[in-house]
């Protein structure tokens, strides 16, 4: 997967999530508000809203181990095995 490709998964993720809790917001508050709504539908929130927190979190993990991810020696772009180890680099392997 290419990074912009990345990008455009992430911005979809972000807007179909943001559209869904719009969407339930509107529904519960057909309902009559959070205390009138099905048992379902605030089981549904709850998944969405820690879906959200997870696509964050990971959002920003992974923008912290990608930052300065180019391999001293060859300049290449290597992933991070951990937060404080480098992995072999794929391209000089060091
Ligand atoms: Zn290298």
């Amino acid at each position: 997967m290419t990074q912009v490709q990345l990008k455009r998964l992430r911005l979809g993720a972000y807007s179909a999530l943001t559209a869904s809790m719009v969407v339930l917001a509107a529904t519960m508050k057909f309902f009559g508000g959070v205390d009138n709504a099905p048992a379902a539908m605030l089981w549904m929130v709850t998944a969405l809203a820690a879906f959200f927190v997870i696509l964050v979190v990971f959002d920003s993990v992974y923008r912290a181990t990608t930052k300065n991810s180019l391999c001293i020696h060859c300049g290449g772009s290597r992933r991070m095995q951990s937060f404080r180890f480098y992995g072999e680099c794929p391209h000089c392997g060091k």
